[in-house]
C-alpha cells in the first residue's frame, strides 16, 4: 500500500510539532522522518481500524485534504488579525 505525501506539512503544522522545517514555499520535510514514533507512520493504526487496506488509503487522503484546508482557515485567521 503505497501513501503518497504532498509533505505540505499541515498535519504536523496543526498538532504543533517542532521537527517540521521548512524547505521551500509550501514544502515541509520531517527532521526525524527516519526515526519518527509509529504514530506518525502511514499505516498506524489500521490492524485494529477495521478498514480494508483501500479504505484506510482512501480515507487517508480524505483527511490530509481536510487538514490543509484548516491549516489554510487557519493561516488566513491569523494573517487577517
Ligand atoms: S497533511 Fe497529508 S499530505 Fe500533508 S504532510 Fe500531512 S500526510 Fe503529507
Amino acid at each position: 500500500m503505497m501513501f503518497e505525501c504532498k509533505r505540505c506539512g499541515s498535519c504536523c503544522k496543526l498538532i504543533g510539532c517542532e521537527h517540521l522545517r521548512l524547505v521551500s514555499e509550501g514544502f515541509y520535510e520531517c527532521l526525524i522522518y527516519d526515526i519518527r514514533p509509529e504514530m506518525c507512520r502511514f499505516g498506524y493504526g489500521l490492524d485494529v481500524s477495521g478498514l480494508s487496506e483501500e479504505e484506510y488509503l482512501a480515507l487517508s487522503y480524505e483527511s490530509c485534504e481536510k487538514l490543509r484546508e484548516l491549516a489554510k482557515e487557519i493561516d488566513r485567521t491569523v494573517e487577517s488579525n
